[in-house]
């Protein structure tokens, strides 16, 4: 048995064959502490009996009292395969102690957010707290996000599409942009197409967002960052104001 303390699946949201939604309940802890951006820790038994321990972003936000994740299986990999087996009730291991330096800098006001898909979970985490601080009266004067999402088809975006176009309407803040990368697979699809990396720079210099007052976060697939940085760096952008949270 581990040292570890457990979370309980508590609610399941599958989007496709291969991405969903899992949220935990943190059980024999208290729940932890973090910053919006950061990723939690969690483990499940492999054959060996030993625990495969994988990172994971955290899409809630600190004031919510479950842990949320945005999670795409890999096919062959060692841990995803076994969250896919999981059902309501199930537990996973998770490391007491969340992590990581993927955050809001706090010192500018203006955000470029570029995602691949589940790369988005810091990004949902960062603007949920800053809704509950705008309403708790914490923050004065709101963050501004400009937020690329991108995916090969409109259903990986899941739950978290309808909810950030919500927030975009209702906040003047976000400006939230999906798009698809292989709309011939998405008949129904009306909005933007192609790559985050073909459409960012676009919509920064659209919405006045300059390396002269913005910073740029980019998450997810490292191709994708690679490609984001080249663009903006194009675009002015020095290196630390581009921050990066690769997955693989
Ligand atoms: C800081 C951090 C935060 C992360 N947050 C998330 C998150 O919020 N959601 C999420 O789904 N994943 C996230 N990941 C990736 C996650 O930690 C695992 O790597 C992933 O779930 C695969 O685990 P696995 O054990 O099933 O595959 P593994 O056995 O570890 O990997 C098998 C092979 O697949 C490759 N691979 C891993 N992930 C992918 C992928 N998504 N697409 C294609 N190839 C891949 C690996 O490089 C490896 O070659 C994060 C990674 C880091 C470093």
């Amino acid at each position: 048995m581990s040292q570890f303390p457990q979370a309980e699946l508590i609610e399941r949201i599958d989007f496709s064959e291969d991405l969903g939604m899992f949220k935990f309940r943190p059980i024999d802890m208290q729940k932890p502490n973090f910053i919006p951006g950061q990723y939690a820790t969690i483990g499940l038994e492999g054959d060996d009996g030993k625990i495969i321990w994988r990172p994971y972003s955290i899409v809630s936000s600190p004031y919510e009292d479950f842990i949320e994740f945005y999670i795409e299986l890999v096919p062959n990999g060692k841990l995803t395969p076994r969250i896919w087996k999981l059902k309501v009730g199930d537990k996973v291991w998770i490391r007491p102690r969340i992590v990581g330096k993927f955050n809001l800098v706090q010192e500018v006001k203006k955000h470029i957010f570029a995602a691949t898909v589940t790369g988005a979970a810091p990004f949902i985490s960062m603007i949920r707290t800053q809704i509950y601080d705008l309403e708790a009266g914490r923050l004065k004067e709101p963050h501004r996000f400009l937020f690329i999402h991108g995916a090969s088809r409109s259903k990986e975006l899941g739950i978290y599409r309808n909810e950030l176009t919500e927030i975009s309407k209702k906040f003047d803040w976000l400006i939230y942009i999906p798009t698809v990368s292989r709309p011939w697979e998405d008949p129904e699809w009306t909005g933007e197409t192609g790559r985050v990396e073909d459409v960012i720079r676009k919509y920064s210099d659209m919405y006045l967002f300059s390396y002269k007052d913005s910073v740029v976060y980019a998450c997810g697939n490292p191709d994708m960052i690679q490609n984001v940085k080249g663009v903006m760096k194009r675009a002015k952008f020095p290196e630390d104001k581009i921050e990066e949270e690769k997955y693989y």
